[in-house]
């Protein structure tokens, strides 16, 4: 879905100089002993326990340095950004952002040498039916076909591919490959319903949207103009931290009322848990089975159309990828 097909992996880079407060930050965290301070006073942390600060002595004592007044001047150093004093009892403890930190180098590296050699697993490719399999790394889980060229046959730097989801390495671990899918495609679609509903979900920004459409597509085939079997993508970026994704329509026809409704009257689940495979595959199934007709290109708008039973629902993505018009 989002980051499906490679197509995620072609941004063009706008990176202009980092703003002072980002470098200040970077070289904040840029010393051993800082960042053990860190990890020290987190793992002292209990979910709604009282209090959580960490006396200077217990803290000293943990984090391997030499000097009390240079593991001092440390802590200053990270003071009001990333840890505070806590004024009646004096111990120290993490700030939102020093535990947002923490988590994500946890989440990022929490798992060393976390990759998945192509594994099998009971996905049947929604294109020609061959069985697919999945492969995780650096930090992407893939499902690819064993047969057939996939969604992105002239644009994925990995051949055969479906999906390609962004995933965290330390939810590789403990995970079956079966459950590896159905976590990877949970994660996705949240990060994508997230994004759909106008925030990052990495920095809590404001996310401007923008559809595609490829100009000439040729819907049958591996488009000589795109390279993609679906011919429009939404494009999802954050205005401050530049977290994006490009999910195609299909996917973010599944966040509509009146598409979950749909579903809903014949007793369809719309909804993946990361713990259910079956969840994974049935949503997977419901997404391809949405049509999605290009409308105009210029402006970019398309409509999507979920169906059961002979009964419809259609949408139409305006060129901002909001939905701007529902029939049924
Ligand atoms: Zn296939
Ligand atoms: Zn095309
Ligand atoms: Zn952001």
């Amino acid at each position: 879905m989002s980051d499906t097909s490679g197509i995620g992996f072609d941004r063009e880079a706008d990176t202009g100089p980092a703003d002072e407060h980002i470098s200040e930050a970077f070289a904040l965290l840029g010393n051993e002993t800082r960042l053990n301070i860190l990890l020290a006073i987190w793992e002292k942390q209990v979910p709604l326990a009282e209090d959580n600060t960490v006396p200077f002595s217990r803290l000293f004592e943990r984090v391997n340095c030499d000097d009390r007044g240079t593991f001092s001047y440390h802590l200053d150093q990270l003071e009001g950004q990333f840890i505070t004093q806590h004024t009646e009892r004096g111990g120290y403890e993490l700030t939102i952002p020093g535990l947002k930190l923490v988590r994500t180098i946890i989440a990022g590296t929490g798992v060393s040498d976390a990759t998945l050699e192509p594994t099998d697993i009971d996905q049947p490719c929604p294109l020609c039916d061959a069985p697919t399999e999945i492969a995780y790394r650096e930090g992407v889980m893939f499902l690819t076909c064993t047969e057939c060229e996939g969604v992105a046959p002239g644009k994925a730097d990995i051949e055969s591919v479906l999906l390609g989801n962004y995933f965290e390495p330390a939810g590789v671990n403990g995970r079956s490959p079966e459950e590896l899918h159905a976590a990877s495609v949970a994660a996705s679609v949240r990060r994508a319903r997230t994004l759909f509903n106008g925030l990052c979900p990495t920095c809590s920004g404001p996310v401007v949207g923008r559809l595609e459409c490829c100009p000439n597509h040729e819907p049958t085939s591996d488009c000589a103009n795109c390279g993609r079997i679906i011919g429009a993508w939404a494009h999802l970026e954050c205005r401050i931290c530049k977290h994006y994704a490009v999910p195609n329509p299909k996917w973010l026809a599944l966040f509509h009322p009146a598409v979950v409704a749909l579903y809903d009257d014949y007793g369809v689940s719309p909804r993946v848990h990361a713990a259910d495979f079956q969840s994974a595959r049935r949503v997977f199934g419901l997404v391809y089975d949405h049509e999605l007709d290009i409308v105009s290109v210029n402006p970019p708008q398309v409509t999507v159309t979920a169906a059961i039973d002979g009964n419809e629902v259609h949408l139409t993505f305006d060129e901002t990828a909001s939905v701007v018009d529902v029939r049924r």
